[in-house]
């Protein structure tokens, strides 16, 4: 058996669920990626807008070993501050460029841990086609590790993983009436 040291990065995590954590525990893993000098790259899918997730101002400023791709349109409205559900073309054209950013990472392979960050609930919803995503899954060069959040991860993503966590809703303030609080919640 290898050392813990030396045992091969190239494993798919997925993070799924519908507790709070997912993307937060994405971010832990990379810290720890860049504390031991690896180059991460997170695509967020169906995340557009810069104004709701503080770490993305903080990251770009302060940790060059990460590059960041958002993608998806802004779904908070600017001034009622209302969330637009449902899926346009618009969306979808945003999901295949998400993809197609990830298909260009793969062939540069600069990058050791790349997240796709709300890949399972952009998928679940139909903004990105599953089979598309899987096909891309394939093309990984073998040493890349890969990071699958948010909610509702088809059964086959969960199959080709080698680490599944379902974050499970115990409680959640949410449900009190408070609003997602800034520097803890985004
Ligand atoms: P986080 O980014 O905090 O780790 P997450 O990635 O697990 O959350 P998402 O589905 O991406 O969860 O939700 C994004 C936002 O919704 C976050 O502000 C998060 O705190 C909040 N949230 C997460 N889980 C729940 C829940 N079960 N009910 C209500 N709000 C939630
Ligand atoms: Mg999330």
């Amino acid at each position: 058996m290898l050392h813990p040291r030396e045992q091969k990065w190239g494993m798919i995590q997925v993070f799924t669920g519908n507790g709070k954590g997912k993307t937060t525990t994405a971010l832990g893993t990379v810290i720890r990626a860049v504390a031991k000098q690896k180059r991460v790259a997170i695509i967020y899918f169906d995340k557009g807008g810069e104004n709701h997730y503080s770490e993305r101002e903080f990251i770009r400023a302060r940790i060059s070993e990460i590059d960041l791709f958002p993608t998806g349109l802004d779904r908070i409205d600017p001034i009622t501050n209302a969330f637009r559900f449902g899926v346009t073309a618009e969306d979808q054209k945003e999901g295949e460029r998400g993809l197609c950013i990830v298909r260009d990472l793969f062939e540069k392979n600069k990058h050791q841990l790349i997240v796709l960050d709300e890949i399972n609930s952009s998928t679940h919803l139909g903004i990105i086609k599953e089979a598309v995503v899987l096909d891309v899954l394939d093309q990984r060069p073998p040493h890349i590790e890969l990071i699958l959040t948010g909610r509702d991860a088809p059964q086959s993503f969960k199959d080709r993983a080698d680490l599944v966590t379902e974050m499970m809703l115990v409680k959640h303030y949410f449900y009190r009436g408070i609003a997602a609080r800034e520097g803890l919640d985004y």
